[in-house]
């Protein structure tokens, strides 16, 4: 392809390994530049050739943000340094006196950045359960600017109806930002369900091989597009070309891993489903999830993420499991190419008082699995002999 792809005319795979880039025009090379400069010459003051400092704009860094864009079906895609700068960035384009309606299964480290930053700020935040449709309605005030949703939810995979939460969110003039990090562009596109702003951790499924942090937000609208390069522009939290290098060549395979990690997954949680030693799994796959019929509407496939529980539900027993796998890694983060192991109850939830991370839903032998896209046999193997070592 010798131009840069326009984005409505092909498929999300051509788009994954094209869009955004095009051959570098001095040299012909097909990969993208790392172009590590801070500043380019002018010929007058004034008389660049379309970046003028690399807070502002990076040739790589434009690069992706196409990329991105063209894959969430976006206008703009803006990208930042981390995940949480992109809401960062989102939250203070609000005001002091704002309030935000925020789904309360979230990531933890948002929940602790519009807890124990923004609050203080003066801003206003609700945390709850997103999937009854009656408790969000009941929960808008007059000063309702944003609702924040997360679909599927961490740890325990549930599914957000986005069309109907969008609309509602209409009528009542509410912008609505989705973090899609876990379902990536392939899966889900919220945008076209009604969304105005989409974020990314893209150190996740976008860049896909555990190696970059980084983050992006895409929308349609030309007024949040400003606002967010404002951001950029007063803050400078961007991302290095190089990472940006490294994401673009994340997405390139994009949707081939997706369908590996959605297909280990699903086989993943039949095993565990009729595995003696596993209580419940938590996969949007399985046909009595509760997040199984609107999961099929709204997206692709049911992703890589799926959770379970021991039969025999202890946190000593969760340890015996975690301690006993050696194709899956013990560790925090998601979406690479290796399959990852944690416990939520100890790792990522562990500020959580006991008692409130139950009712929650997060028992103690609670186990989340990022499914990689190793060979399948090996997972269940490698899963089956760590579950014998539960008593
Ligand atoms: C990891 C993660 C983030 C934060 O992204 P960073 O790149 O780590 O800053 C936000 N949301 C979700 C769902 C995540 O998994």
């Amino acid at each position: 392809m010798k131009e840069q792809v326009k984005v409505t005319q092909y498929g999300q795979g051509t788009l994954a390994v094209h869009a955004g880039q095009a051959p570098d025009p001095t040299t012909g090379a097909i990969m993208t530049p790392i172009y590590q400069t801070s500043t380019y010459v002018q010929r007058a003051p004034g008389e660049h050739m379309g970046h003028e400092y690399a807070r502002v704009t990076n040739p790589t860094r434009t690069a992706l943000e196409g990329n991105l864009a063209a894959l969430e079906g976006a206008a703009h895609g803006i990208c930042f340094s981390s995940g949480v700068a992109g809401i960062d960035a989102i939250i203070k384009s609000l005001r002091p006196g704002d309030h935000v309606l925020s789904t309360n299964d979230l990531y933890g480290g948002t929940f602790r950045l519009f807890r124990k930053v923004f609050e203080p700020f003066g801003l206003e935040f609700s945390f709850i359960d997103m999937r009854n449709l009656d408790e969000v309605s009941k929960a808008i005030k007059p000063n309702t600017r944003m609702m924040w949703l997360e679909t599927p939810t961490n740890p325990l995979i549930r599914v957000l109806d986005l069309e109907a939460l969008s609309a509602l969110a209409k009528e009542h003039n509410i912008e609505v930002a989705v973090d899609n990090t876990f379902a990536s562009p392939y899966l889900q596109q919220p945008l076209s369900l009604g969304a105005d702003l989409v974020l990314h951790s893209s150190t996740k499924y976008l860049g896909g091989h555990s190696d970059l942090i980084g983050g992006v937000v895409c929308t349609n609208s030309d007024d949040w597009n400003e606002k967010l390069r404002f951001q950029i522009k007063c803050a400078g939290a961007v991302p290095g070309p190089m990472d940006c290098f490294l994401n673009l060549r994340g997405t390139k395979t994009l949707h081939i891993r997706m369908q590996r990690h959605c297909e280990n997954a699903k086989m993943i949680a039949d095993f565990l489903d009729n595995h003696s030693k596993v209580g419940r799994v938590y996969y949007p796959g399985l046909p009595q999830d509760p997040g199984h019929e609107l999961a099929s509407r709204q997206m692709k496939d049911f992703g890589g993420m799926l959770s379970f529980t021991l039969a025999a539900d202890s946190v000593e027993n969760a340890m015996k499991v975690l301690s006993s796998t050696s194709v899956f890694s013990l560790a925090e983060s998601l979406g690479g190419v290796e399959s990852l192991i944690g416990h939520p109850a100890s790792m990522t939830h562990a500020s959580i008082p006991r008692e409130e991370r139950v009712r929650a839903g997060l028992s103690d032998s609670l186990i989340r699995l990022s499914v990689g896209i190793e060979d399948i046999n090996d997972l269940i193997n490698d899963l089956d002999s760590a579950l014998m070592q539960v008593s």
